[in-house]
């Protein structure tokens, strides 16, 4: 079952593989992967083909298939990360803010 939401993120596989795709484009991608089996069996084999390439030339290990799920893994891991690094920003705002906000409370009403 192939629809165009399948197909628009087919397109950027070959960024995702290269690590260039970033923040929400990546993340809606991994979370497609996750859910939509055929996208992730075409991403494995993207992955296959290029990381296969790869290691001919350069002579590295041939478990290409459990590097793919690690890799996924770690992507996982990474846009983890990302969120906790958003929402700790997040937090510090509203802190600063109502600190702000208190000491100019304060200045109003006290002095
Ligand atoms: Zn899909």
């Amino acid at each position: 079952m192939e629809n165009t939401d399948c197909r628009s993120y087919r397109k950027n596989y070959g960024r995702f593989l290269n690590g260039k795709l970033e923040g929400k484009e990546r993340r809606l991608l991994m979370k497609h992967v996750e859910e939509c089996a055929e996208c992730r069996e075409e991403l494995r084999i993207q992955y296959l083909l290029q990381e296969g390439m790869f290691r001919l030339e350069h002579g590295g290990t041939f478990d290409i298939n459990s590097d793919f799920e690690r890799m996924l893994v770690d992507v996982q891991k990474e846009i983890k990360q990302e969120s906790r690094r958003t929402m700790f920003f997040r937090t510090a705002m509203i802190v600063f803010l109502g600190v702000a906000y208190y000491f100019i409370g304060i200045g109003i009403v006290g002095y």
